[in-house]
């Protein structure tokens, strides 16, 4: 009996990375799972490589999360596809670093667009099947970029912007049955991290440590860490829990 038995599981930007580890959790714990990307061939090439259980299905569909039309359709396909809707993650997301006195309004726009515009036109197209059903679980990721970083003005507000988001809808949602939670990851090592040393000419591997080495558990995480908080958090277990952000970080923030 797995925590999302007979649930379909919605993860945005899931074709790879973290999205993908966190989709890979919810079909081993029982979930049908719809993986939405841009590309749609990534994503129904990603989806075909669940481990699904028992009568659970799954779909790839393509869509652009920043695109009020494109977001409606992928939700009503998901609907159409697998049957319903339980669980939606906001995880869709690109990074456009630079210092301020750099930082050009396309790469403000673009990541605001993403980040923040997309989570919120996603679960408007979700609320609507979660508020008439009285049932869904929203998670949002945010980041430990949120409390400020050097060379990402546009990141670090969006994923501020993500948690003041988080507990709106908490506030809102809550009466009709509705958690919504966010996520803040420290170092994950995925292609946006590899993307990261690749701009910094940091080889990967000396990235990646000089991360561990300045992290107080001494590791980075992997998207593993995170489906699991992920899985928690829109697991029924966790419906006591709304508006919260939970740092999944390996305990960077401290200090
Ligand atoms: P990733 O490997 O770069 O994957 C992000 C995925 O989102 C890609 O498949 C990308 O597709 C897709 N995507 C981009 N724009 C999209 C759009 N408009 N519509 C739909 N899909 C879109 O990133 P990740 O490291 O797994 O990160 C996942 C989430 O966690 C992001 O929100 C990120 O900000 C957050 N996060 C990551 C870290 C970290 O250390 N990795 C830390 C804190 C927070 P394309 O490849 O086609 O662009």
């Amino acid at each position: 009996m797995g925590r999302f038995d007979g649930r379909v599981a919605v993860v945005t930007g899931a074709a790879r990375g973290i999205g993908f580890g966190t989709a890979t959790r919810f079909a081993e714990e029982g979930a049908s799972v719809a993986i939405i990307d841009l590309d749609e061939s990534a994503a129904a090439e990603a989806a075909a490589r669940l481990p699904l259980q028992g009568n659970a299905k799954a779909v790839g569909i393509g869509c652009d999360v920043s695109d009020a039309a494109s977001s409606e359709a992928a939700v009503t396909r998901v609907v159409e596809e697998l049957g319903g809707i339980h669980v939606l993650v906001n995880n869709a997301g690109v990074t456009r670093d630079n210092l301020l006195f750099k930082m050009t309004e396309d790469d403000w726009d673009l990541v605001m667009n993403v980040h923040l515009k997309g989570a919120f036109l996603m679960t408007r197209a979700a609320q609507k099947h979660f508020v008439e059903q009285k049932y869904g679980k929203i998670l949002n990721l945010s980041s430990v970029s949120a409390l400020g970083n050097r060379g990402q003005a546009n990141y670090s507000a969006a994923k501020m912007g993500v948690q003041g988001f988080t507990r709106t809808l908490g506030i809102e949602l809550g009466p009709f049955g509705i958690n919504a939670n966010a996520i803040a990851p420290g170092f994950i090592a995925t292609e946006m991290t590899d993307a990261t040393a690749a701009r910094l000419k940091i080889d990967v591997e000396d990235f990646r440590k000089m991360n561990a080495d300045a992290n107080p558990v001494r590791r980075v995480g992997f998207p593993e860490d995170i489906a699991a908080a992920a899985a928690f958090l829109c697991s029924d277990e966790a419906s006591y829990i709304t508006g919260q952000t939970l740092y999944v970080d390996g305990g960077a923030k401290l200090g």
